[in-house]
Order: C-alpha cells, then structure tokens, then sequence
C-alpha cells in the first residue's frame, strides 16, 4: 500500500486508477503534469512519423537489450553487474525526449549527436524534455 501510495504522489495519479495502471500510464501522467506546468500542447494522437532509414540505421536504432543466459549449475567466483536505473538514468542525463531529439535550436552542435546515428539525429542541449523533466523527478525526487 505504501508503494502504490508513492506512486500516485510521484506521478500524480489518483491512488485507484494507478492501482490499476502498468507503470507507462502513470509515467505518462508525470508527462501530463509536467506538460501542463510548462504550458506545452501534447497532441491528441501522435502526428510525427519516422524519417527514413536505411537497413544499417534501423539495425543501429533498435538493437535493444541482451540479457545473457546463464547455464543452470552451481558456480563460485560469480560477479553481478548491477545497472540500476541505467535506462531512466541515460534518458535524464542525455536529455532524451521526443521533444528534444532533432530540435532546430541545436542543429549545428557537435556534442549532441545520438551515437552510431550521428546523420540522423541529436539532442537539444539547451532546454529540457518532458520526459526528462519527468524521470528528473523519479530518480532524484521533487
Ligand atoms: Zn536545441
């Protein structure tokens, strides 16, 4: 109860509805709030469609995650690496949001090039995303 609790106070969700959310839909409400408080329209549906990429790109933009399979057995000298909130972590220190990625404010900077894509995209360096905004609040508090 104290977690679901945490959760609606984070991400401004009533208590019953984030009972019965998965964690998108109250991520999404932080995004909301955060929206409205920077007096930012977020569109009914979304209208942006991807640009054109070439086989290599696409293969670059969505490798995803890999998670290795270990063999079932009893081991000794085993190490863990722990990435805790790596993902949530990139995406505030990177200012990864999709109201950042390819801004006109930024075209001409150097260092905020989206990695193995430099062609294709980069990062605004000069206000913060809403999804940024928004995981800035869950991993390092309001
Ligand atoms: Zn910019």
């Amino acid at each position: 109860m104290e977690g679901l609790a945490e959760l609606s106070r984070v991400c401004r969700i009533p208590l019953q509805l984030a009972s019965r959310s998965t964690i998108g839909k109250c991520l999404s409400s932080l995004y909301f709030y955060n929206a409205h408080k920077k007096d930012i329209l977020i569109p009914w549906k979304p209208i942006t469609s991807e640009i054109f990429k070439s086989f290599s790109d696409l293969l670059n933009a969505d490798k995803g995650g890999f998670v290795f399979e270990s063999k079932p057995g009893a081991y000794n000298k085993v190490a863990e690496f722990d990435f805790i909130s790596l993902y949530p972590n990139i995406m505030l220190r990177k200012n990864v949001s999709s109201d950042t990625i390819n801004c006109t404010c930024c075209k001409s900077e150097t260092d905020n090039k989206v990695p193995e894509l430099e062609h294709l995209y980069h990062l605004c360096k000069k206000r913060i995303g809403i999804v940024s905004l928004s995981l800035k609040t869950v991993l390092e508090g309001d």
